[in-house]
């Protein structure tokens, strides 16, 4: 074991060169051990709880980097955590194929993309014969398939890879083939004309997973209002407050940009509308006939006729009018829209605009027609009130954003319309809003428009998205109420890790609504009943995880014929639907096999814990909790997601363009894979952005170094043997190094049961090896044999190595081999228990009060200049402790640290009445309490009897060592100790107060 009086102990430096780690023979050893004893491999054991965890399968199209390492690297930790509790823990892993980027990227290599080329060729060191191969989609795939698999392996995941597939798979395509039938038939996938993000030139619904930056096009339905004007033609305006359409006093018209009159088709109407709103008008479905070009400063001052109230109202010009927002009007109702209020003031004030326009006085007086809280009576103009309240200065102040976001929300919430809006009078806003807007949308005077609210919003193939209205297309029908009613039952009854994350979830389950599920072209499983549609990525992809309790069976090719499957099949294993005999004879499989598929089922299923990083919330991890509760009775819903953020390198984005893309298995040669597992979650917990750098990795490398050196010396030392049984030794520093490590391993596993990874990590690695430190340094200054240490320091490396294994499982590995005498993983080694009896809060005290004295005596020794010859610490009198404990108890217990009731208190008490000669004192010691943490007050209100004076005999040397005073003689006195010969030196010993003995050097 580690030898105490050895100079060079301590200095890993030293010990790292003399006994560096060979890791690649290490990782390679582990890797072939874990495949051999099949320890990852997890079959049903009906003695055992299970643990089923999944995370998200990668997408092949690239080889994975840091950044995705992240996720699966929790979610293995994770895995390891619970098996070392105990459970049979089934961690699968699966491969996406589906969709367009594998096949977009094919196409770049038969184009010779020179980007992508030299991509592979730098950045993925993909060999030139293999990348040109490319051209054929699943090649890729598979090539970057084998890559990340190869990866996974070297990060030491313990995956069972006998359940691994592809999605495009035979036997996975029959299975999607049936979960698509069964959704067909609950009605929950309808076919109708909806809107969709779309990519003009791949004439193909967008999605994440087809948009640069991975960006979800989001949009909202606009209600068109027709303003006509008096040749016929109609200027639309597009507005998400169709009911302040009373209170509309003018339209806006930006004077510099372009727009069009247009004849539509469809409608037999004639509009004037932006260039651009024409463009998204086709794709929504209408049929555009441009007739003429028209200026926008040629149509100022034109009169158009409000439909509802039928006043005629000016166009008059706007800078903030958009050409690609809306139609490029924009109806103007300055008393609740603080942007039409500004402009309005602006062009007021703006006598050049006036002239260069025509426009002669402007009159114009904004029309309250909403009351609210704090905005009642109609006189009052909200937009004008908030303005004032923001001070915003003109109508380019980003603030009027955050005005304008303020009271939209405000009024929907708490407005009420008010007398001048005719029937809608007294009706809450929220209300309202929805008559009005079908008023007039059943009268004809207005339309619905759909418009991007994320734009700009760009395809991988860079052209820029739009909203399409797309007919017969196949939608999953997210927006079906009793669906979302089970989608939020679900949530609600799950664990959301972390906590804060289930509001997300809510309100995604709220706003999403039809969603196309099929495409004309990429890669996957065609719409069984209609085969010019493929399944899209995001709708292939939600319930699969049951697929990993199949594929076991699938991949056995033996077992199973793809040929003779049909639908009953997965509805006898993964419903309980079907008579047993009947389909196994239909399939061709024996009941045998049939039942146990069925109960390997039952045993794995639900998923017990999802992981995913936190940018999937929106769709695939909403969509997995609507296709479960789809199919699945209760007992098989989800029981847990695990949302993680995402890593960035160096505090920096990863992106190709930046070159710090660095693939995992470089890194993983190069750094090994146990540092770059523990340098990708200690650095942040779980929501947090974590920064990964070469730094951290190096620094907890040498940790390691310095685990695996102690590993190696306690296995080398030939008493080890006897350590299990030897005698425990009491000495005060090998007492506290056990308590410490109790405490450790409590406040360890809480944060591990709550996924807080980065605490975990830090209490394994930095906090105990600061107290291993301690303990070292306590024990060399009183020059104790290593014999002596054995017990204490074998138990803390048993312990610790233990709760190090799901973090750096090839490190504990090794360590475990060398210091257990069981040949079996550290996987079977039970993660530890704390024992609440090892836990010796005089041991605590003790210590803390020598390093609090090494601390003071320092301070002195340097403030002073003093080279004492004796150094005397007074401790304070038994009274003082009482009152001490008094004050303790009232502060602590009762909350009160009023200086006069304790006062009050302490004279009561006989054994504490000496207090009031002293109130400087108490005072001092009320101080002293409130500064103290809260562990330290808890542990000082159970310590009885304490005496300061044993731990600091005890550290004798090590005081005088760390504060540079090695010839001084070091005395302890009691303060009120009545031997003569001890005597209070100048009175010194009444500073004394308890944990704080007074220090005093004498030079002579
Ligand atoms: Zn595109």
């Amino acid at each position: 074991m580690t030898s105490i009086n050895n100079k060079n102990n301590g200095d890993a430096k030293n010990r790292g060169e003399k006994n560096r780690i060979d890791w690649n023979s290490i990782e390679e050893k582990w890797r072939d051990r874990w495949e051999e004893q099949r320890i990852f491999q997890a079959d049903p054991d009906f003695a055992r709880k299970k643990y089923f965890i999944t995370v998200a399968y990668p997408y092949p199209n690239s080889p994975q980097h840091i950044g995705h390492g992240r996720t699966y690297t929790l979610a293995d930790v994770h895995a390891r955590y619970m098996r070392m509790k105990g459970y049979n823990v089934l961690f699968p892993m699966g491969f996406h194929y589906t969709g367009t980027p594998i096949l977009a990227m094919s196409r770049r290599v038969a184009a010779r993309d020179k980007d992508l080329l030299e991509t592979f060729e730098k950045i993925y060191h993909v060999p030139k014969d293999v990348y040109t191969s490319f051209v054929d989609p699943l090649k890729i795939a598979r090539y970057f398939h084998n890559e990340i698999r190869l990866g996974m392996k070297e990060l030491g995941f313990s995956i069972d890879w006998r359940r691994e597939f592809s999605t495009v798979d035979i036997i996975y395509s029959k299975f999607i083939s049936w979960q698509f039938r069964t959704l067909r038939k609950k009605g929950l996938i309808v076919q109708g004309s909806h809107p969709v993000g779309w990519c003009p030139n791949d004439q193909n619904p967008v999605s994440q997973h087809d948009t640069i930056g991975d960006v979800e096009p989001a949009f909202n339905e606009y209600t068109l209002i027709k303003f006509r004007i008096s040749d016929g033609y109609i200027i639309p305006t597009a507005t998400l407050r169709p009911e302040t359409v009373y209170g509309a006093t003018n339209l806006w018209v930006n004077p510099n940009i372009e727009y069009v009159k247009i004849y539509l088709r469809d409608k037999d109407e004639r509009w004037i509308v932006s260039k651009e709103a024409a463009i998204k008008l086709e794709f929504l479905d209408h049929k555009v006939t441009i007739e003429s070009y028209v200026l926008g400063k040629e149509i100022v001052g034109t009169l158009a006729k409000n439909p509802i109230t039928h006043v005629w109202l000016p166009l008059y010009p706007a800078s903030f009018v958009q050409a690609d927002s809306g139609t490029g009007f924009v109806m103007s109702v300055p008393a609740h829209a603080p942007y039409d209020y500004q402009a309005l003031e602006d062009l007021k004030n703006n006598d050049s605009i006036q002239k260069e326009f025509g426009l002669k006085f402007i009159e114009v007086k904004p029309i309250t027609v909403i009351e609210s809280d704090g905005y009642s009576g109609i006189d009052v103009i909200p937009s004008k009130q908030i303005i004032n309240k923001l001070n915003i200065q003109d109508q380019t102040d980003p603030e009027i954003e955050k005005a304008t976001n303020e009271l939209y929300s405000h009024e929907f919430y708490k407005g009420k319309m008010l007398q001048n809006t005719g029937k809608y009078s007294g009706m809450p806003v929220s209300e309202a809003k929805d008559k009005v807007k079908s008023e007039i949308l059943m009268s004809g005077d207005a339309d619905t428009m759909f418009e991007l609210i994320n734009k700009p919003v760009n395809c991988r193939c860079g052209t820029q998205c739009v909203v399409k209205l797309l007919n017969d297309q196949w939608f999953l029908n997210y927006g079906n109420t009793k669906w979302k009613y089970l989608a939020h039952e679900c949530v609600n009854n799950m664990e959301i890790v972390p906590e804060e994350i289930r509001q997300e979830f809510n309100y995604v389950i709220d706003w999403l609504r039809e969603r196309a599920c099929a495409r004309k072209t990429g890669l996957g499983t065609k719409l069984p009943w209609d085969q010019d549609w493929i399944i899209e990525s995001l709708s292939d992809s939600t319930i699969y995880m049951i697929y990993y309790i199949l594929a076991k069976y699938v991949n056995d090719k033996s077992i199973i014929d793809p040929d003779n499957l049909k639908d009953s099949v997965f509805d006898y294993i993964f419903l309980g639907r079907g008579n047993l005999v009947q389909v196994a004879s239909e399939c061709n499989i024996s009941t045998a096999l049939l039942e146990q598929i069925r109960e390997e089922f039952s045993y794995f299923y639900p998923v017990d814990s999802r992981h995913s990083g936190r940018d999937l919330v929106p769709n695939h991890l909403s969509f997995f909790i609507f296709s479960h509760v789809a199919i699945f009775d209760r007992k098989n819903w989800p029981k847990q997601i695990v949302v993680n953020g995402s890593v960035l390198m160096e505090g920096k984005k990863m992106s190709k363009s930046l070159g710090n893309i660095i693939p995992l298995r470089d890194a993983i040669k190069e750094h090994t894979a146990d540092a770059i597992r523990l340098a990708m979650l200690i650095s942040a917990e779980l929501l947090q952005d974590a920064v990964f750098s070469f730094d951290t990795v190096k620094g907890i490398r040498s940790k390691l170094q310095d685990i695996y050196d102690m590993g190696k010396e306690s296995s080398t030392n030939s008493s080890q043997l006897q350590i299990k049984s030897a005698k425990i030794i009491e000495e005060l520093e090998d007492r506290w190094l056990l308590s410490r490590l109790q405490r450790s391993i409590a406040d360890t596993t809480v944060s591990m049961d709550k996924l807080r990874v980065r605490e975990a990590a830090h209490n394994i690695l930095y906090s105990l090896d600061h107290d291993l430190q301690w303990f070292e340094k306590r024990a060399k200054a009183k020059n104790r044999e290593s014999s002596s240490v054995q017990y204490t320091l074998f138990t803390f490396l048993n312990t610790r190595i233990r709760m190090l294994a799901p973090f750096a499982p090839f490190l504990s590995e090794e360590v475990w081999e060398k210091i257990d005498n069981s040949s079996t993983s550290i996987i079977f080694a039970s993660w530890p228990t704390a024992d609440e009896d090892k836990i010796d809060i005089i041991a605590e005290e003790s210590e803390q009060l020598i390093m609090n004295l090494i601390f003071d005596l320092q301070k002195i020794v340097k403030v002073t200049r003093i080279d004492p010859k004796k150094i005397i610490f007074y401790v304070a009198a038994r009274w003082k402790l009482k009152v001490y404990n008094k004050i303790l108890s009232s502060v602590f217990l009762e909350s009160k640290s009023n200086f006069g009731d304790i006062m009050k208190q302490l004279i009561k008490d006989p054994e504490t009445t000496k207090a009031k000669n002293d109130p400087n004192l108490v005072r001092k010691m009320i101080e002293d309490i409130l500064s103290d943490p809260i562990e330290t007050r808890n542990r000082r209100l159970l310590l009885e009897n304490f005496d300061e004076r044993l731990p600091i005999e005890d550290a004798r040397n090590l005081l005088s060592l760390e504060s540079g005073t090695e010839h001084a003689e070091i005395l302890v006195y009691l303060e009120d100790d009545t031997d003569q010969s001890k005597h209070d030196l100048k009175s010194k010993g009444k500073f004394a107060r308890p944990f704080k003995p007074a220090i005093y050097l004498i030079d002579q």
